[in-house]
């Protein structure tokens, strides 16, 4: 943390743990999700896009040595010396046998000698044993990150948005994961349906009780093409303001174990489809607000459990 930042990033984590500039190339593998195909439920999370929060990756028609090779190009242009890491991120990247995920996940981690580390998104459902002990023998040879869905603790918005596993399940996936040392981040959303600032606190608060490593914070983009859309149009629920957002953040960091790193503190702002919040749009505007209002508080990352405020 420094004055600019009251708040772990991941780019000073990773500065510090390989000494080095580290960049994420987003890749689309081609995955399913069981929340979507009628093995775990049908239709998929209310908000999520047919991408499967995959806008940003590579593109699924291209196989994925030709996504890493263009993304990896226009990342060097401007960090000649960065490292890599391939990042797996539409859909559920753990949701096929595990024959074939050995074709997909040891090619990505020998594609270029600047691959330190591959970063899995997947659901907690989608983590049986043997993949587990898969992954655990992988990050023996280099480090795997596994991303895990939480987005809230709460039954009730969980069931309302039609996430399809429980709490309970995310909490036993966690600890077998780091039963194995793999190092694991959770995405949480701001913003979902009738949900009080307070219930989106006590999700934050929750992450402490967990051996987690990281965590990115999302604010809730409502799209054209979701059900979650389809049913704002006809009936909208209270969204949040971009102040809103910005406050209910700053909470959550200050209720943060400091030991936490911080991926992500905004969704990216998707254009293509939006509905709302319109202030979405602008991410680094949604950054520079949260970091500015930090740094008048002169609040920081775990200062509320730490007992300095
Ligand atoms: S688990 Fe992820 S990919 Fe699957 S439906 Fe929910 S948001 Fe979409």
């Amino acid at each position: 943390m420094n004055d600019e930042k009251h708040y772990n990033t991941l780019s000073a984590y990773y500065k510090e743990k390989f000494n080095n500039k580290v960049c994420k190339v987003s890749l689309n593998a081609g995955f399913s999700c069981p929340n979507k195909d009628g093995s775990k439920g049908v239709g998929g999370c209310t908000y999520c896009s047919k991408s499967g929060s995959g806008d940003f990756a590579g593109s699924v028609y291209e196989p994925l040595d030709i996504q890493f090779e263009h993304i990896k190009a226009i990342m060097t242009k401007k960090w000649p010396d960065a490292y890599f890491i391939p990042y797996l991120q539409a859909n559920s990247n753990t949701y096929k046998p595990l024959s074939e995920l050995k074709k997909i996940y040891e090619p990505l981690l020998t594609i270029d000698p600047k691959v330190i580390g591959l970063s899995i998104a997947t659901r907690c459902d989608c983590l049986e044993d043997d993949k587990i002990e898969y992954l655990s023998e992988l990050n023996k040879i280099k480090p795997i990150q596994i991303e895990l869905g939480l987005q809230t603790i709460h039954e009730k918005t969980a069931r309302l948005i039609n996430r399809g596993h429980t709490l309970e399940e995310f909490s036993s996936c966690v600890k077998k994961l780091r039963s194995h040392n793999i190092e694991v981040v959770v995405h949480i959303i701001n913003g979902l349906p009738y949900e009080t600032k307070e219930m989106m606190i006590e999700t934050a608060k929750y992450l402490n009780s967990l051996d987690i490593q990281g965590v990115k914070i999302h604010s809730l983009l409502i799209l054209e093409g979701t059900k979650m859309g389809e049913d704002f149009k006809k009936n909208p629920f209270p969204i949040l303001s971009l102040n809103e957002y910005r406050d209910i953040v700053i909470e959550q960091i200050r209720n943060l174990n400091p030991n936490i790193i911080i991926h992500r503190l905004a969704a990216d702002g998707v254009i293509k489809d939006l509905i709302a919040p319109d202030w979405t749009i602008k991410k680094m505007v949604v950054m520079n607000e949260i970091d500015k209002e930090m740094r008048r508080l002169n609040a920081w990352q775990g200062d509320y459990i730490l007992g300095n405020s």
